[in-house]
């Protein structure tokens, strides 16, 4: 597959800085949202939502959605992002590529 396929899906809209870095990283990230963080720490519950696409996660756990609060943390997060080979990304992998 081939990067020009792949489409980030906004389910909302994204902050400027945050888009422009989902934008330019469009192997990474599958799909952007914003609703409630239930781990966001802010009292209304807001949080950015990021599905990562299959072969990475977070640096220091086996998770592929990262939720922050705020612009900042959530880029900090991005950047930090690294390549997963768990069973559960070979599998999607594999069933991308339609094996
Ligand atoms: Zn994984």
């Amino acid at each position: 597959m081939s990067t020009n396929e792949l489409k980030v899906r906004y389910c909302k809209q994204a902050p400027a800085t945050l888009r422009r870095w989902i934008d330019a990283h469009p192997h990474i990230v599958a799909e952007f949202d914003v609703g409630e963080g239930y781990c966001s720490g802010r009292v209304d519950g807001f949080a950015y939502d990021i599905l990562l696409r299959p072969g990475w996660r977070m640096h220091d756990d086996f998770v592929h959605t990262l939720i922050e609060p705020t612009v900042d943390q959530m880029l900090s997060q991005l950047r930090s992002v690294v390549q997963c080979d768990c069973d559960q990304c070979r599998e999607l992998i594999n069933r991308i590529n339609g094996k």
